[in-house]
């Protein structure tokens, strides 16, 4: 706990993102430096409140981070002991206290009757201060256990299995078709909101730490060059699959063929790896400059091509979403501790309100077909309102209206993992088309073959993929050793 009376004392303050005129002209993160005394007297809000409930699943943090404990020793100051403490339970804060939506917030106890700790911003400030510091670096394994194994996919699952394994000894090597590594850490969720060189910086302590990563490297059925996943069988003890949940969800409404219309992953990748590659110089990317663009669908991926597009330069931006609007405040059917369903202004809608004077969503309203320019290139779509009824969305006739639109981003979500790898070694599926594995064991229906993160639990988060990634190489560590001191 913080300050007994901390609660009562201060009232919550969370750390400020920089301003969104300034933050628009540029890709840096967000964020605004860490302010000291600010961080010390959010963190002594956290109250005495015995039961923990932010600290642990199914409403708390996913990987049970100790944060009552952290609270206290930053309000002491303790920062080298608040990252110990951080570093026991979390392979990579730093991505995280950035990104995560924190359900931890949402079942912070205090959040009955007051806005809730800002554990996050905590989070995010004691790990850049142990970076800033020096505290964080590479410890390599004291020993090797000859064990070998081989992990497909390098998104956080991927990368906390490997860090857990490798601090066990085995030697890892890890697979990634990319040509980066981080999964969506690098080429999913753009710079101003997790920084590259973020990520970088961890990849770089994991290999120092001598976990092996190979790039540009396909892992299927040997085919089109790709590295078969029965020569990994064959070669390493065990295979780990990470490979994510990368099929997107498709909007089949005709025109769908039209130039123009993109999913939003096509349009986030080519954004970064063009940034990163040359600055925008190679003009390999999807440009939104000058254009009309319409997002279809919310979540962290429409924010994201929100966000993205206005730093293109869009001339107008609207977001539909199916949905009705989320009500201000939890609705009597989602009390607390459960993650609060409540309407939030991330900071892509900040940032377009700020350049066009409005919130760019539109609650309630579904695509009926894309419109031709006469070319082969979309030019609008036609949408229809919908009301919401136990059946589910129901058009409402009379509504129909035309939006014009030159670029339409496609985010609706995700369907599952892509079905290569795991076809070619005869891996069974669940009912969702998703790699077959027990949650707590990861083992798949192929001996030795473990599966683990939004490939196996379908698309989720990056804390979920983190408790994934640790949980299967505890399992793994098992498998192979017979037993294992891994958490
Ligand atoms: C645009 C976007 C924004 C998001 N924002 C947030 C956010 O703000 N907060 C949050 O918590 N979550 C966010 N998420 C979700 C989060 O990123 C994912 O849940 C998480 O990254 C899943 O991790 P993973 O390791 O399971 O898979 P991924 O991160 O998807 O990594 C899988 C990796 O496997 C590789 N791969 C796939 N198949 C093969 C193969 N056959 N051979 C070799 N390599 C292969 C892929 O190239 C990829 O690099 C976002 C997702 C998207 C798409
Ligand atoms: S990882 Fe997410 S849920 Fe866990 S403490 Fe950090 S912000 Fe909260």
């Amino acid at each position: 706990m913080g300050k007994p009376t901390g609660f009562k004392e201060f009232p919550r303050q969370a750390a400020p993102y920089r301003d969104a005129a300034a933050r628009l002209v540029d890709y840096k993160e967000i964020f605004t430096p860490p302010d000291e005394a600010r961080l010390r007297t959010q963190g002594a809000r956290c109250m005495d409140c015995g039961v923990p409930f932010c600290q642990s699943a199914p409403h708390g943090c996913p990987i049970y981070n100790l944060i009552p404990e952290w609270n206290d020793l930053v309000y002491q100051g303790r920062w080298r002991d608040a990252l110990d403490r951080l570093h026991a339970t979390h392979n990579f804060p730093e991505f995280t206290g950035r990104v995560c939506p924190a359900p931890c917030e949402g079942a912070c106890v205090l959040g009955i009757t007051d806005p809730a700790v800002t554990i996050k911003n905590i989070e995010q400030a004691i790990v850049d201060r142990g970076y800033a510091e020096g505290w964080i670096v590479p410890t390599p394994p004291s020993h090797r256990t000859g064990r070998h194994v081989a992990v497909v996919g390098s998104g956080p699952a991927g990368l906390a299995a490997a860090d857990q394994l490798n601090k066990a000894g085995h030697t890892v090597t890890v697979f990634e078709r990319a040509d980066r590594i981080g999964g969506l850490l690098m080429y999913g969720i753009p710079n101003m909101k997790l920084g590259k060189d973020v990520v970088q910086r961890r990849v770089d302590l994991l290999a120092a730490e001598g976990v092996e990563f190979v790039t540009g490297t396909t892992v299927a059925d040997g085919s089109d060059g790709s590295l078969d996943v029965r020569a990994l069988r064959d070669d390493y003890d065990v295979v780990l699959l990470t490979t994510g949940a990368t099929r997107p969800r498709d909007l089949p409404i005709p025109g769908r063929e039209l130039a123009g219309v993109h999913f939003a992953m096509e349009f986030l990748h080519a954004n970064t790896r063009s940034l990163l590659d040359s600055e925008h110089a190679d003009g390999a990317y999807i440009s939104a400059k000058d254009k009309n663009v319409i997002v279809i669908g919310g979540g962290d991926t429409g924010t994201d091509c929100i966000g993205t597009s206005l730093r293109h330069g869009c001339k107008s931006l609207v977001n539909f979403e199916i949905m009705p609007q989320p009500p201000k405040g939890r609705a009597p059917n989602n009390p607390w501790p459960e993650w609060p369903r409540i309407f939030r202004v991330d900071y892509g809608h900040e940032e377009a309100a700020h350049k066009f004077g409005d919130d760019p969503r539109v609650y309630c309203i579904s695509g009926k077909n894309f419109i031709d320019n006469g070319n082969g290139h979309v030019k609008g779509i036609r949408t229809v309102e919908v009301e919401w009824s136990e059946g589910g969305p129901k058009e409402i006739p009379g509504t129909e209206k035309d939006w014009e639109a030159d670029l339409i981003l496609l985010s609706m979500g995700f369907l599952g993992p892509e079905h290569a790898v795991s076809d070619a070694i005869g891996l069974e599926y669940d009912q969702r088309s998703n790699y077959q594995a027990e949650h707590g064991r990861f083992t798949t229906s192929i001996d030795g073959v473990f599966a683990a993160g939004d490939c196996r639990r379908g698309q989720s988060l990056v804390v979920w993929a983190i408790n994934e990634g640790r949980e299967a190489a505890r399992e793994i560590d098992r498998h192979l050793m017979g037993s294992s001191d891994l958490p």
